[in-house]
């Protein structure tokens, strides 16, 4: 959450920080602000979309080569003009962007207002600057020391970025827990919280690790030291990323493009990992750890939100193809309630970003506790990637709409992949069904561009159940998760109240809410439930509500009884959700622009979520 970026070299900084900010955007959207410094701090803010800043500013001339930049998704105080960043000292000579939470602020404000300090916004960020201040101008230290010294004093996470209009020349940058990363350009400096508004400058960059300070000059030089005044040493790695996986193409939203990128994605996650003719499939991150893994005691998931989903159809998996008991947990409970954990058991998290938040303390607690800590992430050295033990990148490329669509069915892919190999190396699965799986799972690509086609047809579903203002999703088994994510999606971009039931479940409560109104999601791909989700089917007519169901292709039983059926192609049960979401992502998708609703950037939501 909460994007920041910052430029420190010869060309105009304005511009930069600018496009940087757009790229950003999806990490956080309610307000922006720049300050650039040209003898004088010039310093613009404004609550709202980044084009919103660019209005603001209007025709005045930002000139500097040197400037910071933040695009906000607020914690402490409400998204407004005075609480966007950048915030400055009460001397008005630093100037500093944010991200995370100072959570010991209410103290540390206290202690300066006793020392004279007056605050003008409500954040949390407008203390850490004064505090900075407080110790610079006190002890006359450099700013880089300042800001070490400052930063001991802070219990919280953050990612900043600070510029000292004495200091024209360097800007200083420090992280815990919240991203950074550094580009070298050509006598020239980048700090983002991703690599989208450095990519197109240069490839070369440092990913702050926790607890360092960088300061970067004008003159080409980098150090860093870490929080206890060590210098460390630069680790510089080379980007592979590629510009136009960034940006939106032919597509009117980040999330429709996406979802169309999904046969390539998972392709992308399988290739080099299994070879149906060949028969086998490996997944590297556990390949080396496999004594750990055949002898695990138990697996606990840990994620948040569309990923915890993943993990639920990852506890299917496992337990049903490799027979080893899952618990499946949100990481923020887990983190929270002295779970019990222990040697021999392996914790998985699951995130898309590798940063969120709690599930990085969740793996810090399961650390201690001695569990193997595995990663399952799609950004590359992202914190989660470098904190577990082992782990497998799901290779989904960037992924910019903040409803997860590709990251999901790369999670469900990976963890696909690994239930199988894993089933198999314990001897749980025959070899001619493994030998099945395998050809079954190098088809779900080319199964899903079928589906895709059937964009139409679902974009006329959407255009008749679109003014509803609550939706019931239901399934079992494997696609018991599937319906979560269904209404997960629905929710977050529309904002339908949707609720996502195991099918049989429904008689124990949410069947009080059925009428003629409520719209209600079946997914019926899975065979071994097809009865019992015709009676639900059933159950549900009677009660007046209206039925789209998901069905395999040819079943006309449902197609008797449904208001409205979407057939996908058929597959063996445990790869059925990678399939069965594929249509519920359009639905919602649909939905949501008939609405009028801003897809990629749902209000109240952001990407990564980077504070608790
Ligand atoms: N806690 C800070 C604020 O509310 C930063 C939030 C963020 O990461 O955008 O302003």
């Amino acid at each position: 959450m909460c994007g920041i970026v910052a430029y420190i070299g010869k060309q105009d900084a304005y511009p930069i920080l600018i496009k940087g900010l757009k790229r950003l955007e999806y990490r956080g959207y309610d307000s922006s602000g720049v300050s650039v410094l040209n003898g004088d701090l010039q310093i613009f803010k404004k609550k709202g979309k980044v084009k919103d800043l660019v209005d603001h500013v209007g025709n005045h001339r930002v000139k500097g080569t040197v400037g910071i930049g933040h695009t906000r998704w607020a914690t402490h105080g409400k998204p407004n003009d005075i609480n966007a960043h950048p915030h400055v000292s009460g001397n008005k000579r630093l100037s500093l962007i944010h991200n995370g939470i100072i959570e010991n602020y209410q103290p540390l404000k206290e202690a300066l207002i006793k020392l004279g300090h007056t605050f003008e916004s409500d954040t949390d960020t407008e203390v850490l600057t004064h505090l900075i201040e407080e110790i610079q101008t006190r002890d006359d230290l450099p700013i880089d020391e300042a800001v070490r010294i400052a930063l001991t004093k802070v219990i919280g996470a953050y990612a900043i970025v600070v510029l000292d209009k004495e200091n024209p020349d360097i800007l200083v940058a420090a992280r815990k827990a919240s991203p950074l990363v550094i580009g070298i350009g050509r006598d020239e400096f980048f700090v983002a919280s991703d690599a989208s508004p450095i990519i197109e400058h240069t490839k070369k960059v440092v990913y702050l690790n926790d607890e360092e300070i960088a300061v970067v000059k004008r003159d080409g030089t980098l150090s860093i030291k870490n929080i206890d005044n060590q210098i460390q040493n630069p680790f510089i790695e080379e980007l592979d990323l590629k510009l136009d996986a960034i940006e939106k193409g032919d597509f009117d939203s980040f999330m429709l493009k996406e979802i169309y990128e999904q046969p390539e994605s998972i392709l992308d996650c399988m290739r080099g990992r299994i070879n149906a003719e060949e028969g086998w499939i490996k997944v590297g991150g556990v390949e080396t750890k496999m004594e750990e893994f055949l002898n695990a005691k138990r697996i606990i998931i840990a994620a948040c939100g569309t990923s915890w989903i993943a993990g639920l159809i990852g506890e299917y998996l496992f337990e049903e193809l490799a027979r080893i008991s899952v618990e499946v947990e949100y990481a923020s409970e887990l983190r929270y309630r002295n779970p019990i954990i222990e040697e021999g058991d392996i914790v998985i998290a699951l995130s898309q970003s590798g940063e969120t938040a709690d599930t990085l303390a969740a793996l810090h607690l399961a650390k201690d506790k001695n569990a193997l800590l595995y990663g399952i992430v799609n950004v590359v050295g992202s914190s989660i990637a470098r904190l577990t033990d082992t782990g497998s990148y799901i290779h989904a490329g960037p992924e910019i709409g903040v409803a997860s669509t590709k990251a999901f069915t790369g999670q469900v892919t990976l963890l696909t992949m690994l239930a199988i190999y894993l089933g198999y190396e314990k001897g749980r699965i025959p070899r001619p069904y493994y030998a099945q799986l395998l050809r079954e799972l190098e088809n779900i690509p080319s199964k899903v561009k079928r589906i895709l086609e059937k964009d139409d047809h679902i974009k006329y579903i959407a255009s008749e159940i679109k003014d509803a203002t609550n939706a019931l999703y239901l399934g079992r088994g494997y696609n018991f998760p599937v319906a979560l994510e269904g209404a997960l999606k629905l929710k977050e971009i529309s904002y339908i109240h949707a609720e996502g039931y195991p099918a049989a479940e429904m008689k124990h409560g949410p069947i009080a809410l059925i009428d003629e109104n409520m719209p209600v999601v079946v997914i019926a791909t899975n065979m071994s439930a097809h009865d019992k989700i015709v009676s639900n089917i059933q159950e549900v007519k009677a009660r007046k509500g209206v039925v789209i169901a998901i069905i395999n292709e040819g079943d006309n039983v449902i197609k008797e009884i449904a208001d409205y059926v979407i057939e996908i192609p058929a597959t063996d049960e445990p790869l059925t959700p990678l399939l069965s979401v594929v249509p519920l992502q359009l639905l919602s998708y649909h939905i949501a622009i008939m609405r009028g609703c801003n897809v990629d950037q749902p209000r109240n939501l952001a990407k990564s979520v980077t504070v608790e």
